[in-house]
């Protein structure tokens, strides 16, 4: 096999294979709102969001608990206005909590102090319910205007985790950190259904039909080695009862061969920490 190093030859701690990090995007009806736009979608297709608050996440927290799993919840502003509990219930486990927009709305076309007020409203609801001041950022609709990056970096943030452009994660100019995605690891590009549109959004794929390709993604990666594998998940979507239990499958796959599994403020950390070090040794 050849091996390849795309990345920067970063080394896991305790000769881990790779970083994997769970997030768990908790966006309730809003994702439904953002997807659809202005139309009048209704409330049953609402409902279908509202899966998360009531069932989806409750299963989410049981899996990571039993498993002993860390995790970020990204959580836009006003879910956390609107569930108060819920989200209470998420910082009580000790998992990070992250910014994720105000209204959930792409943010392209805000100006700078447009986003800048999302971005103090949601920080001071995710410190006042949840007790945490957030490290981290994911774009709503996975949008990022020219200047959101900068924005972050001067609010004192530790990473992005929303671009896509590689498997590993880079400093960037401004010194956060960005966490790369991949919409093939995404519970939206498999389990996202809604009749609300001029076609049906219809995205049900079989739960062990995503487990294989999620395992061989996995394998691939794990064998590059200097790579991170985000497995970016809705409560809404992968709540569902045999969707979890495939998630839980493939976690105890990934520990079984050799993940460093963390929270995103831990891995950025990391990384930050890991690029000083080479820059002090480079001297
Ligand atoms: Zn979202």
């Amino acid at each position: 096999m050849i091996h390849l190093k795309n990345g920067d030859g970063i080394q896991w701690p305790e000769g881990k294979r790779i970083a994997v990090m769970l997030t768990f995007d908790f966006d309730a009806e809003l994702l439904r709102y953002s997807v659809i736009g202005k139309k009048n979608i209704g409330f049953a297709d609402i409902s279908r969001g509202q899966y998360g608050v009531k069932e989806g996440l409750q299963r989410c927290l049981a899996m990571l608990q039993r498993n002993a799993l860390p995790a970020t919840f990204f959580i836009p502003g006003q879910v956390i206005e609107k569930y108060p509990e819920p989200c209470k219930a998420i910082a009580a486990g000790k998992y990070e909590i992250a910014y994720h927009g105000y209204d959930h709305n792409n943010t392209i076309g805000l100006t700078r102090e447009e986003e800048t007020e999302n971005l103090e409203k949601s920080e001071s609801l995710i410190e006042k319910i949840c007790g945490q001041k957030p490290m981290g950022a994911r774009g709503p609709l996975d949008a990022l205007q020219d200047f959101s990056l900068d924005l972050f970096s001067q609010r004192g943030y530790l990473y992005d985790s929303t671009l896509k452009d590689c498997d590993w994660p880079y400093v960037l100019d401004n010194g956060l950190v960005e966490l790369p995605t991949d919409v093939a690891i995404d519970d939206f590009s498999y389990f996202y259904f809604s009749y609300a549109d001029e076609a049906p959004i219809n995205c049900s794929y079989l739960p062990d039909d995503v487990l294989e390709i999620w395992k061989d993604a996995y394998d691939e990666l794990a064998a590059e080695g200097d790579k991170i594998m985000i497995i970016k998940l809705h409560p809404q979507l992968i709540g569902r009862v045999s969707r979890i239990n495939m998630l839980e499958q493939f976690i105890l796959y990934m520990k079984q061969r050799g993940a460093w599994i963390a929270d995103c403020r831990t891995v950025a950390q990391y990384v930050k920490d890991y690029g000083m070090e080479k820059g002090a040794e480079a001297k």
